[in-house]
C-alpha cells in the first residue's frame, strides 16, 4: 500500500469527491482515463465548426461573440478565431471588479492588434461584491457537483458571464458564442453544443435562485427574459475551439506574446486575469479540503500537457496570501467570519 494521500499518477487528493485508489495508489479518474484514451476524433469537431461558420457567414454582422477574459487561453482563442478561421469577432469582457490592471492592458492591446471589436461590461459593483461575499461565506449556494472544478466565487462569475453573454448574442443575432475553455476545464460534450432554450432557461433559473436576494430584481436586465427564451429566437451554438486545437503551452505563450500579451505579475499561478480567483480557491480549499484547480491540473498531467512536478508546483503557488488579503479587504469581509 502507498501511504501518500494523493494519486501517484495525477495529483488528486483523497478529499476529492468520488475518489478511490488502487493498491498502487492510482486514482479511479486516472484508470477511467486510460480506458477512454484515443477514442476522440478532434478533427471531426473542427470540420463541423468550419461548416457551421461557412453556412452562417454574412458581411453585415458579427460571426461570433467571444467571452474574452484577457487570460492566456481566451487570448489564444481570439487569435485562432481571427487568424486561423478569419471570423469577425466581438470580444466581450465581463469586468467583475477584480480584473488585474495588467489583464486590462492585455485586452486593449490584443483586441487592437487582432482588429477585433471589444466591449467591456461592468455590472454595478456593489451587487457583484454582495454575490461574491455570499458565495464565499455561505455553504450550499451551489451543488457539490457544480463545485468540483471551480470555487463558489468562480461559479458565480462563470454563470453570470454565460447567461449575460447569451443575452448579448441573442439580441445581436450572433450565431456563435465562443468560450476559451481549455482541456481539463470542461468535458468533451462541450466542444460544440446547440443548447435547447428550455434547458438554458432552467439552468439560468437555478443560478438566479441560488442568488435570489441579489439577482431577482435585476435578472431581466442581465439575462434573457422568459419571453425571449420562448419566442423562437435562435440560440447561438456554443463552441470551445481550444478543445479541437493543439494545446501546447509553449506555443500558446509564444503566439500571444507576439500579439503584445504580457503575463500579469499580480495574479496567481492558475489565473492570468483575475485576482478574486485566488480568494475563491482559498475558501474552497478551507471548506472542501481540496483546491478546485486540482482536477484541471490533474487532467493536464494525464494528457501530458504538463508534468506531475509542474502540476504540484502550480498547485503550491496558487494561494498567494497578499492577494487573498486584498480580496478580503475589497469585499469588506470580517476576518473573524472566515474562521481559523
Ligand atoms: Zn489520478
Amino acid at each position: 500500500m502507498v501511504e501518500k494521500n494523493i494519486c501517484q499518477k495525477c495529483i488528486l487528493p483523497q478529499e476529492f469527491p468520488g475518489i478511490t485508489f488502487s493498491a498502487e495508489g492510482v486514482c479511479n479518474y486516472c484508470e477511467e482515463y486510460q480506458k477512454e484514451a484515443g477514442q476522440e476524433d478532434l478533427g471531426s469537431y473542427e470540420k463541423q465548426f468550419l461548416e457551421f461558420c461557412a453556412s452562417h457567414k454574412t458581411n453585415s454582422e458579427y460571426d461570433c461573440l467571444l467571452a474574452y477574459s484577457g487570460g492566456k487561453d481566451s487570448t489564444y482563442t481570439l487569435y485562432l478565431l481571427r487568424e486561423k478561421y478569419g471570423l469577425n469577432v466581438l470580444a466581450y469582457t465581463f469586468d467583475n471588479g477584480f480584473i488585474s490592471d495588467a489583464a486590462k492592458v492585455n485586452i486593449k492591446t490584443v483586441t487592437e492588434n487582432l482588429d477585433a471589436d471589444s466591449i467591456i461590461f461592468s455590472p454595478r459593483i456593489e451587487l457583484l461584491k454582495a454575490m461574491f461575499k455570499n458565495a464565499a461565506l455561505n455553504d450550499n449556494v451551489y451543488s457539490q457537483a457544480a463545485l468540483m472544478r471551480a470555487s463558489a466565487i468562480c461559479t458565480t462569475c462563470i454563470n453570470f458571464i454565460r447567461y449575460n453573454s447569451l443575452k448579448l448574442a441573442v439580441e445581436k443575432r450572433i450565431p456563435l458564442l465562443i468560450f476559451g475553455w481549455a482541456p481539463g476545464q470542461v468535458d468533451a460534450r462541450s466542444i460544440i453544443l446547440k443548447p435547447q432554450p428550455a434547458f438554458m432557461k432552467k439552468s439560468q433559473d437555478v443560478f438566479v435562485n441560488a442568488n435570489k436576494n441579489y439577482l431577482e430584481k435585476y435578472q431581466d436586465i442581465y439575462f434573457l427574459t422568459a419571453e425571449q427564451y420562448s419566442d423562437g429566437h435562435g440560440m447561438p451554438h456554443f463552441v470551445n475551439p481550444l478543445l479541437f486545437n493543439e494545446y501546447d503551452l509553449g506555443k500558446i505563450k509564444a503566439v500571444i506574446e507576439s500579439l503584445g500579451w504580457r503575463n500579469p505579475r499580480d495574479t496567481d499561478s492558475n489565473s492570468t486575469n483575475c485576482l478574486l480567483n485566488t480568494f475563491g480557491n482559498y475558501m474552497h480549499q478551507k471548506k472542501h479540503g481540496y483546491n478546485p484547480y486540482v482536477q484541471e491540473i490533474s487532467e493536464l498531467i494525464r494528457t501530458g500537457i504538463i508534468t506531475r512536478e509542474e502540476g504540484l508546483e502550480r498547485l503550491e503557488k496558487s494561494l498567494d496570501q497578499n492577494i487573498i488579503d486584498e480580496c478580503v479587504r475589497k469585499l469588506d469581509i470580517d476576518r473573524g467570519s472566515l474562521g481559523g
